[in-house]
């Protein structure tokens, strides 16, 4: 019986990269999983095509975190589709993980309001009302995974937007763990480093090698690689870890 068994679990962001790989990784570990996407429905719907085949539970919901009433519209559909396969409405594991990325090369001279502010209302306003809307359905011993980015804890002027909102993100994580541990539930920073999601640019063997070398396991990492380190933060053996950041950089921040 897996780890997550009984339990359930919204992955935002799942219908592709990441994201997927961590619904695809609780949903083998029992958890019946929320794949949520923004506007790629046949992927979102692959995901769960994916779970299904390995004898798992998911559902596709819909939302484009960041877009006003987005929140509440994904909540409501969670809980229609919990109360589906599950008969309950309870969420045992929520994972923030979509995220605004596409401004790769808007450097500090570059950035403008509106780069600001969709990398902060998907980043960082988009969880935080998640998380304060979802604990109606978090039972006591339950867990949020931020996952967030290793560019917090290093220099990259180009992504510097990112940056700044991801580091919002886990001040989350910090001010909301004290707070959510009288109920047990844990909440806890997931940071990867560059990570294979299929992007075309893992098809460029320059830029690959170029971003390998800020491993010191010198690769790209895999979205396994990363699933693999939040499922550990959503199973019972994490019980004693919140507030944390934990590194899934292969190592990235050593150098
Ligand atoms: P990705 O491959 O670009 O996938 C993005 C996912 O998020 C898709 O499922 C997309 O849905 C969804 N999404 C985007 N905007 C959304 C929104 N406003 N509302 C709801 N869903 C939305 O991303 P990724 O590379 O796997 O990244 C996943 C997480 O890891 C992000 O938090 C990212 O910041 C972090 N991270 C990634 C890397 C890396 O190298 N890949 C490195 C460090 C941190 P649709 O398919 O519908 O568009």
């Amino acid at each position: 019986m897996g780890r997550l068994h009984d339990k359930t679990a919204l992955v935002t962001g799942a219908s592709r990269g990441i994201g997927r790989a961590i619904a695809l990784r609780l949903a083998r570990d029992g958890a019946v999983v929320a794949v949520n996407y923004a506007t790629n429905e046949a992927a979102a719907k692959e995901t769960v095509a994916l779970i299904e085949a390995a004898g798992g539970r998911a559902f596709a919901a819909q939302a484009q975190l960041g877009a006003p009433g987005s929140v509440a519209g994904l909540l409501a559909a969670v809980e229609a589709g919990l109360v589906e396969l599950t008969g309950s409405r309870t969420l045992d594991v929520l994972v923030n993980n979509a995220a605004a990325t596409g401004f790769a090369g808007a450097g500090p001279d570059a950035v403008t309001e509106d780069i600001i502010d969709n990398c902060y209302l998907v980043n960082a306003k988009a969880p935080f009302f998640l998380i304060q809307q979802a604990l109606a359905l978090i039972p006591d011993g339950g867990r949020v995974i931020n996952i967030s980015s290793g560019v917090t804890h290093s220099t990259f002027p180009q992504q510097i937007a990112y940056a700044m909102s991801k580091g919002a993100l886990e001040q989350i994580t910090l001010h909301l763990a004290p707070v959510l541990a009288a109920r047990g539930i844990t909440v806890n920073t997931v940071a990867p480093g560059v990570t294979d999601n299929g992007d075309p640019v893992f098809d460029n063997p320059e830029a690959v090698e170029r971003m390998a070398a800020l491993s010191v396991f010198n690769r790209v990492g895999e979205v396994a690689e990363v699933a693999d380190i939040v499922a550990f933060v959503a199973s019972a053996d994490a019980r004693w870890m919140t507030g944390a950041f934990v590194d899934a950089t292969g190592g990235t921040l050593l150098s």
